[in-house]
């Protein structure tokens, strides 16, 4: 009897010990949003099996990416013909004459990983990558580890919102992008918009129709002639790419990814005459702010469309961080560590590789040693 329990006892232990022993897979894609779903497409189409040679492994509970949280009335900035993946165009935009809703997006990320089977593998949070046992690297998540050859980093930026610091503070309500969703929310408010994107553009377009605006950018926006989309910066943004690439001189051009591109919305608002930046903000205060030209103004609310930044946390043990937070790359691949690529993020991982039309031409350069 006690020889059958000790049996028992010591395979209930072997299979635990199974049960937690990492999965061994080439490579983990940590991310679900276009930029893994790309690299998955061009993974596939290199001869490699989704969910055999190569896992996909996703937090959130819902495909799209980014593009699932952003605020339901975001327009793209450029026409869907121009907003593909690599392999398959996006369905062209048919509900109205301007350009696709963010649901367009998810719909279409939705639909391409369902047609190249890129078997997503959700929610699953990737806490860390580390030096692993027989020249791996050791992927932690929230459901079980893995062991793989390469990882592949794509984890946008969604989750790290930048709101810079300013002196003094502000005792009414703030904000971020990502966690705006309906001008609704701030009718008959006092709101300042902060930022002088894409972001600000459309959210100052569509607050101004229900609040009293202000809008404070650090430097004079700049708008897009009303014929130029995002396809036009997407190559503008390239060529200068390749000019500083070749040792050229940057010369510059109509614009850059951050200039705004009149979207309808932003359009009437600037018929309704309310695109105009008050300058930068100089300092909060405990009912508004005083701006740079020396002026106050009182608020309810300050939203503030700063941009995002990396969200590299789980790399942190590879200790790899260069100058500003980034980690230094040769074209995707990590500079210190060649098994490790990081895939979208911004200009730094390839020329707008973090729009949708850019994530495939950067894609192309992944190295063959992947393959
Ligand atoms: P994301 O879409 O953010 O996807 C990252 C995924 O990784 C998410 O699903 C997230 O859950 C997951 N993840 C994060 N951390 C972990 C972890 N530790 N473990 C596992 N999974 C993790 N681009 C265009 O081409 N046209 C546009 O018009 C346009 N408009 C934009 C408007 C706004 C407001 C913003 C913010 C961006 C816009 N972009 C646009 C830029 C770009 O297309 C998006 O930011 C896009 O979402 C980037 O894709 P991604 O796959 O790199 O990251």
């Amino acid at each position: 009897m006690a020889l059958h329990l000790a049996v028992s006892a010591c395979r209930r232990r072997s299979r635990q010990l199974n049960a937690q022993a990492p999965r061994e897979v080439g490579t983990v894609i940590v991310g679900g949003g276009q930029a893994a779903l790309a690299t998955g497409f061009y993974l596939r189409r290199a001869g490699l099996t989704p969910g055999q040679d190569f896992v996909i492994l996703d937090a959130s509970d819902r495909p799209g990416g980014a593009w699932a949280k952003m605020w339901p009335t975001l327009r793209t900035f450029s026409p869907t013909q121009h907003s593909s993946l690599p392999g398959w165009m996006m369905p062209p935009w048919t509900a109205d004459d301007g350009y696709p809703l963010a649901a367009h997006v998810v719909d279409y990320l939705t639909q391409y990983e369902n047609r190249y089977e890129l078997a997503v593998r959700r929610p699953v949070r990737v806490t860390s990558v580390r030096y692993g046992d027989r020249g791996r690297l050791a992927v932690s998540t929230d459901h079980g580890d893995w062991l793989a050859d390469n990882v592949i980093s794509a984890t946008g930026t969604w989750s790290r919102p930048f709101i810079p610091k300013y002196p003094g503070h502000f005792a009414g309500r703030q904000l971020h992008t990502a966690q705006y969703r309906r001008a609704s929310d701030f009718a008959g408010q006092r709101v300042m918009i902060v930022g002088g994107g894409n972001s600000a553009a459309q959210i100052l377009a569509e607050v101004s129709e229900v609040a009293e605006t202000t809008w404070v950018t650090p430097r004079p926006p700049r708008f897009l002639p009303d014929e130029v989309d995002g396809r036009a910066l997407f190559e503008i943004a390239t060529a200068r790419r390749r000019a500083r690439d070749a040792g050229q001189t940057d010369t510059g051009g109509v614009g850059g990814l951050g200039d705004i591109v009149m979207v309808d919305t932003v359009r009437k608002a600037r018929d309704r005459n309310v695109l105009h930046s008050r300058g930068p903000l100089h300092q909060l205060t405990k009912h508004g702010a005083r701006l740079y030209d020396g002026s106050q103004v009182d608020l309810d609310t300050i939203i503030w469309c700063t941009g995002f930044r990396p969200a590299l946390q789980h790399l942190a043990p590879l200790d790899l961080r260069g100058p500003h937070g980034l980690i230094p790359t040769e074209g995707t691949q990590a500079r210190k560590e060649p098994r490790l690529h990081l895939i979208g993020y911004g200009d730094w991982t390839g020329p707008a590789s973090a729009t949708l039309i850019g994530i495939g031409q950067t894609l192309r350069t992944l190295p063959t040693t992947i393959k």
